[in-house]
């Protein structure tokens, strides 16, 4: 999603494929949609030259998880570039033991990805059927819209997730200043951040 004239694309119940944010930013500039879903989004996508992959080139090895924690393959990033154009972005296989034709809220605008240049971006993870009730991603960013910082409205938008569905989850944010808000009430969540000053990572805040 862009946040200058919050253009989005977006795919959902793909096929197996290593760059599902590619087939979405197809959707974004070369067709009239925002979201298709499907094996006939990757259908779409091949007349670009976008293809699958077998799924065992995405299973993630047991081992290559902390012990103890369980860890989900969500990942999801916003930038911002010199202009002040903000963009965002989530990729996501799902969650366990979900129905084959389910789709949570990654691909979907407000849900788990938002981008508005006159407010900030979001990218958000944890169960989908919680995230998309509350609209957590468009929530946060209306969060600093009426002038929390992205700490903040992170925490704001994570509480009334809570308050309200029971829900947990995590969410990275950034302004159009280039503030970087983050918080999750799950565990924990894998992040990094840099900017022209400096960079950061860890997977509790
Ligand atoms: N939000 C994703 C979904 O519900 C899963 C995750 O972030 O772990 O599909």
């Amino acid at each position: 999603m862009e946040g200058r004239d919050l253009r989005a694309g977006a795919v959902g119940n793909v096929p197996p494929m290593r760059h599902p944010i590619e087939l979405a930013r197809a959707v974004m500039e070369r067709s009239p949609h925002v979201l298709l879903v499907g094996p006939g989004a990757l259908e779409w996508g091949r007349q670009f030259g976008i293809e699958g992959c077998p799924l065992d080139e995405l299973k993630v090895r047991a081992e290559a998880e902390p012990s103890g924690v369980e860890c989900a393959d969500t990942v999801g990033a916003v930038a911002l570039d010199a202009e002040g154009r903000l963009a965002a972005a989530t990729s996501t296989g799902g969650v366990k033991g979900k129905h084959p034709a389910r789709v949570g809220d990654s691909p979907l605008p407000g849900a788990g990805t938002w981008a508005d240049d006159e407010a900030g971006g979001a990218s958000a993870t944890g169960t989908g059927e919680f995230i998309i009730r509350v609209n957590l991603a468009r929530r946060c960013v209306d969060a600093i819209r009426a002038g929390a910082d992205p700490t903040a409205a992170a925490d704001q938008g994570l509480a009334e997730l809570r308050r309200r569905t029971g829900g947990t989850a995590g969410i990275i944010l950034l302004d159009p200043q280039g503030r970087v808000g983050l918080g999750h009430t799950t565990l924990g969540m894998s992040w990094a951040w840099r900017r022209a000053d400096g960079a950061a990572s860890g997977w509790k805040r």
